[in-house]
């Protein structure tokens, strides 16, 4: 929970959590360590000094430890965990929906677990979405279009067994589609992230969310153009939120572009814990404003109202969460300790 200088609340739902095991441990091969080390160079470039990790914390935390970043230090009220699998990376997958689970179990008031698919998988892939849908009770899935599986480098939203997959993720009542789009993560290729075929699934899926994960950066301007006409297509703000505090200025750039064509009932938050953590993410978007000459050229503003969609509001109506009753239920345990 924010609050405001006048004591406004404003609930917080992080969009993008990790709950990954990137140690050496759990790596497969050298791609493993790649993956995980550019990861840590996001962290290290983006961050502000003070916030910067220890390598060893930054590939494996606990639970306790991010419970504690997100919603103790942090100002997240909620966090949607994201499951990525890279198997081809990690012997234990690095990111799977079990460990992700294990959080939920810790915390049941805090989280919402999303699961992943790869349409690469074929009829097991299927069955295993089936399965996780039950068990999980998933409203969303997190997609991963550059992720490498045998000799493949990657797939597109619209290859035949991805239809199959996003139909049967219709039926199983997931309706959020996050899907990763932009910036790359070594050794994965670029243009395996392009967001180009998020335009053909958006209006052949009517009934699905498809939330863009980074907002397709480096290609905002290819986003923009598609989410505009697409009613069903929104923008995770992780990886785009961080250049708040090393470049202020093209953050201003990006969220005034997103605000001009998609407008503020369609942006997410997201902190992509543990890159990067809430507590300073939100101080700095919270006193955020935009330079004059950018709200005069793009005629848009960066409200409290806008700030408060974009943080919580707008995840809340995606996921069915009853703002009241959650805040409810969490201040429950401080009320019987008291
Ligand atoms: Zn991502």
């Amino acid at each position: 929970m924010f609050k405001t200088k006048d004591g406004e609340e404003i609930f917080v739902i992080d969009g993008h959590t990790h709950f990954w095991d990137g140690s050496p441990q759990n790596q497969k091969n050298v791609h493993g360590k790649q993956f995980i080390d550019c990861f840590y160079a996001y962290h290290s470039n983006l961050s502000p000094k003070e916030w910067l990790w220890p390598k060893e914390k930054f590939e494996k935390y606990d639970a306790q430890t991010m419970h504690d970043d997100l919603f103790v230090h942090g100002y997240d009220d909620m966090a949607i965990l994201q499951s990525t699998y890279l198997s081809d990376f990690y012997k234990k997958g690095f990111n799977n929906i079990e460990r992700n689970y294990a959080m939920k179990k810790a915390y049941p008031n805090r989280f919402i677990i999303n699961g992943a698919f790869d349409p690469r998988d074929g009829e097991r892939g299927l069955d295993q979405l089936r399965a996780d849908a039950e068990k999980y009770h998933l409203k969303g899935v997190k997609l991963y279009t550059a992720e490498w599986k045998g000799d493949s480098k990657g797939y597109k939203l619209t290859d035949p067994a991805s239809y199959r997959f996003l139909e049967e993720a219709e039926k199983l009542g997931i309706k959020n589609i996050h899907v990763h789009k932009g910036p790359t993560i070594l050794p994965l290729n670029r243009d395996a992230f392009d967001v180009a075929d998020v335009d053909d699934v958006a209006t052949s899926f009517q009934n699905l969310n498809f939330i863009i994960e980074h907002c397709g950066l480096p290609r905002l301007d290819d986003f923009c153009w598609i989410a505009t006409q697409e009613t069903n297509v929104y923008g995770g703000l992780a990886v785009a939120l961080p250049f708040i505090h090393t470049r202020p200025g093209y953050f201003a750039h990006v969220i005034s572009e997103l605000l001009f064509w998609l407008g503020e009932d369609k942006l997410l938050y997201g902190s992509d814990y543990g890159i990067w953590t809430p507590k300073w993410l939100i101080e700095k978007f919270m006193a955020f404003e935009l330079p004059d000459d950018v709200a005069r050229e793009t005629g848009v503003s960066l409200s409290l109202t806008a700030k408060k969609k974009i943080l919580g509001l707008n995840a809340a109506r995606l996921y069915d969460v009853d703002i009241t009753a959650q805040k409810q239920k969490l201040m429950a345990p401080l009320a019987a300790a008291s």
